[in-house]
């Protein structure tokens, strides 16, 4: 395939700005286009990685060893409350194109950076109560074992918190979504964005990021691990949606402000890692490891990662 590429540097695509290059790359534009990259990856027995925008992923400081497939579909079409979406649209694009159409449903997303749909239906993104979850009608997926695109309905997508049926069976590539929003009225969409987005301003750190690194705990969870820190959450008021914090626990940890090499837990927010100037993958995974090691010690908690690794 003339359009693959190789040895790109993958930094420059990630919010982190870390990783090294992958060994093939290519940007879809066009279904023909990604199927056809599949299908060399699998002649050239490469193997093959998808990349959205980037912003919820740590890559390899060697590289990726195999074919890394950037989704550039980018379209959006408004039909009435519909919005049909290519994967590699940008999320803060949608909420202002539903902005424009006086569309209720994805004021939840201002201020995520980078995001493509692709990668927030994958991991069912979500803030403030809201997910992708209560607002995609169908999804349309490439399957690698099949070869061909099939529909799913939201039932099919079996979304939980950040979780989905893509995110359990990598055999499915996400390449459109429908999203079903409502006729809204256009200063109470308004003022709802500018909240989130103030509220992202004052808590979100500057320095890159990857968003949220752990998952947030259900509180039934601490209950039957650390009936105290329960006690303590309830306390603090800090269960919200029956699920604490992970960057409370953090803190709660001494743990704000730790750094490995450039990689640093966050004084805005501790659920944040921040990469305060060279940080490598390295230093971020010792020091995803030492908080995950901090907090099982001190609390008999087990945290999980948000962030997803790509060629490891
Ligand atoms: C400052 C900041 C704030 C954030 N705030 C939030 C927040 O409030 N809520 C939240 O949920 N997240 C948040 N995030 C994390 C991140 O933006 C989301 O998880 C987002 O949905 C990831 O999308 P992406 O396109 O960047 O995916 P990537 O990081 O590129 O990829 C993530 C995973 O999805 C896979 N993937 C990507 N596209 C596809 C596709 N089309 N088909 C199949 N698999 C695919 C990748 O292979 C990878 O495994 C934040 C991140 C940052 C940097």
């Amino acid at each position: 395939m003339d359009k693959i590429q190789e040895n790109i540097p993958l930094a420059q695509f990630t919010t982190f700005r870390i990783g090294g290059p992958a060994k093939f790359f290519i940007e879809v534009k066009e279904k023909d286009d990604l199927s056809e990259a599949i299908k060399w990856a699998k002649e050239n027995k490469e193997k093959f990685y998808i990349l959205g925008g980037g912003s919820n992923i740590i890559i390899n400081d060697k590289g990726v060893d195999g074919l890394v497939v950037r989704m550039a579909n980018d379209n959006i079409k408004i039909h009435g409350e519909r919005m049909e979406t290519q994967a590699g649209a940008v999320l803060a694009r949608a909420v202002r194109l539903a902005m424009g159409d006086n569309l209720s449903g994805l004021e939840w997303a201002a201020g995520i950076p980078r995001a493509t749909i692709g990668g927030a239906v994958r991991g069912n993104a979500g803030a403030f109560g809201s997910s992708m979850n209560d607002i995609v009608e169908t999804i349309e997926v490439f399957n690698i074992k099949k070869g061909k695109f099939e529909l799913f309905s939201h039932k099919d997508c079996c979304f939980d918190y950040r979780e989905s049926v893509f995110k359990k069976d990598n055999n499915y590539l996400i390449w459109n979504a429908v999203l079903k929003l409502a006729k809204g009225n256009k200063k109470e969409i308004e003022s709802a964005v500018n909240k989130f987005l103030e509220s992202r301003q004052n808590r979100q750190p500057k320095l890159p990021s990857a968003g949220s690194v752990f998952k947030n705990l259900p509180i039934d969870y601490l209950k039957e691990n650390n009936a105290n820190i329960a006690d303590l959450a309830n306390q603090a008021g800090v269960i919200k949606d029956g699920k604490v914090g992970a960057g409370w626990l953090i803190e709660l940890a001494g743990l704000k402000g730790k750094k490995i090499g450039g990689a640093k837990v966050s004084l805005e927010h501790a659920n944040f890692i921040v990469n305060t100037s060279q940080a490598t993958a390295e230093d971020i995974i010792m020091l995803i490891s030492y908080i995950k090691q901090q907090v099982r010690n001190r609390f008999n908690i087990q945290l999980q990662e948000e962030v997803q690794y790509l060629g490891f």
